[in-house]
């Protein structure tokens, strides 16, 4: 089985307010994509793919090793992933990717190995997972809760997602032009493709705002 990351890494990051694309930012002196894509690699993906913001090719290039191939992303996760995916190689190799947050730079090698053994056992698509631990709620427009949503089958949905290319291709390709989906699996469900569940891992989560970069640098520290 032939492996390949494409790492999504071309969006701005304003919720973290920093002055550079997100992928950029620094963790323990190293950019966020710098980490991913070390993680994907140490957990047994073969080659990666990083699609990023086309105004920061050059800061991209100098921040990744030279096999790491660098692609212009789009103005969605969405158009950024398709973007990837047209650039994967011809032919039959890779058979399987997977589809990495940029943001999730400290996935534990052993989150990347589970989904690549799920595909290796005959998934064709496979999500990491983790329960939802707080009381969920859906608020009304007024502000009040409307009503408590029992959490014991609700799950919180994490990166690398794994793909056998063909399917992802597949689902990509039915997909309006113009949609816009917050992940592959997404995309696949939409295309009526079942999606597997592996168990996702708490250092794994994404950086979204400044306290979650807080939370890294002391990860990284221990
Ligand atoms: O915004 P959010 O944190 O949900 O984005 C998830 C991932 O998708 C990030 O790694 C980000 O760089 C990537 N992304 C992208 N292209 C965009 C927007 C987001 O590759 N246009």
């Amino acid at each position: 089985m032939h492996a390949v990351g494409i790492v999504a890494a071309a969006g701005s990051g304003s919720r973290l307010g920093a002055d550079r694309p997100k992928a950029l930012v620094p963790l323990a002196g190293r950019p966020l994509v710098s980490w991913a894509v070390e993680g994907l690699l140490a957990g047994g993906v073969d080659e990666v793919v990083v699609t990023v913001p086309p105004a920061d090719r050059e800061a991209f290039a100098a921040a990744l090793p030279p096999s790491v191939r660098i692609v212009d992303g789009g103005g969605t996760r969405t158009a950024s992933v398709r973007a990837g995916l047209a650039a994967l190689p011809g032919a039959e190799a890779p058979d399987v990717v997977l589809v990495h947050d940029a943001a999730r730079p400290l996935t534990p090698p052993d989150a990347v190995a589970r989904v690549l053994d799920a595909l290796r056992a005959g998934a064709r698509a496979v999500v990491p997972v983790l329960p939802v631990v707080d009381t969920t709620v859906l608020v009304a427009d007024d502000g009040t809760v409307a009503d408590a949503v029992p959490r014991a089958a609700l799950r919180r949905v994490q990166t690398p997602q794994g793909f056998h290319r063909a399917t992802l291709e597949a689902a990509y390709a039915a997909l309006p032009d113009g949609a816009e989906l917050t992940d592959d699996a997404a995309v696949v469900r939409a295309a009526g493709i079942p999606v597997a569940t592996v168990p996702g891992d708490e250092r794994s989560a994404k950086i979204t705002v400044p306290h979650d970069l807080d939370v890294a640098e002391g990860q990284v520290r221990r």
